[in-house]
């Protein structure tokens, strides 16, 4: 079984799962990304930074405690990109400690896509541009200090009516160009297996591991990974098996933790 890059622990504002409910004896290792968002809109406008030396002191415990004496650690994050305050993010984002980030798009204009009224004034293509454009300004601006493309779909998980087919339709040019900016900021793209299988957006992965595949890039793919996103830990590695199969017809296979273990920072 692959590696789970995202996942979800106490030390995130939305979770209760204790870290040790990821420790993960196959790969021999222990890994979680808990939300790094400034201002976030989803609890009550707080600044959610976690704790990491205090993680990174837990996980050495539970290290310990394993009898592996080979067990890894890894101090993730998953980092919510907040064009109001950019520079304190920068600052944040660069913490000696945090090994793993993910970069993700949570909120646009102060307010989480998950909050359907503050949007819902944008038609469909507003939104989806809207999107979009903030995904590459943001990819362009600290993807250099990310080694994760989180849930590229993620606002489409809150408006279900517009369809996967017909966005690639429409913004396959700037999702291609999305791709390009991982490629040259070294990001892995990451293929949430939450929006896939709970939120039922197979489709927009399929479309997205096609673009990826059939890039001309001279022969040097944008690599793919798999995270759950679980927030109950329950939920860690769902779907992998199926979202494993449809990455391999397509010819990719997603990073493993050898793989991942080269591109972290230390
Ligand atoms: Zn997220
Ligand atoms: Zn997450």
């Amino acid at each position: 079984m692959p590696a789970d890059f995202h996942v979800h622990s106490s030390y995130s504002f939305d979770s209760d799962s204790p870290l040790s409910a990821y420790l993960d004896r196959e790969n021999h290792l222990l890994l979680t990304t808990d939300h790094l968002e400034l201002a976030n809109s989803v609890d009550d406008g707080r600044d959610d930074v976690p704790d990491f030396a205090e993680i990174a002191r837990q996980m050495e415990f539970i290290r310990q405690e394993s009898g592996d004496a080979g067990l890894e650690t890894v101090v993730g994050a998953e980092v919510g990109y907040c064009r109001e305050h950019l520079g304190r993010l920068e600052e944040l984002v660069a913490t000696d400690g945090i090994a793993l980030r993910l970069l993700s798009f949570h909120a646009y204009q102060g307010h989480d896509w998950i909050e359907t009224e503050a949007h819902a004034s944008m038609g469909d293509d507003d939104y989806a541009k809207a999107y979009f454009d903030l995904v590459l300004e943001g990819v362009e601006r600290l993807g250099g200090q990310a080694q994760v493309l989180a849930h590229l779909d993620y606002p489409f998980r809150y408006r279900p009516s517009i369809d996967s087919r017909v966005l690639f339709r429409r913004f396959g040019g700037r999702i291609r160009a999305i791709i390009d900016a991982c490629d040259r900021q070294g990001l892995v793209v990451e293929l949430n297996t939450k929006s896939m299988y709970t939120y039922g957006r197979e489709t927009f992965y399929d479309l997205l591991l096609e673009t990826i595949a059939g890039r001309d890039d001279g022969g040097r793919p944008v690599p793919v990974c798999l995270g759950s996103d679980c927030h109950p830990a329950g939920n860690w590695h769902a779907g992998f098996d199926r979202a494993a199969g449809l990455a391999a017809s397509h010819g990719l296979k997603p990073l493993d933790w050898v793989d991942m273990r080269g591109r972290l920072t230390r």
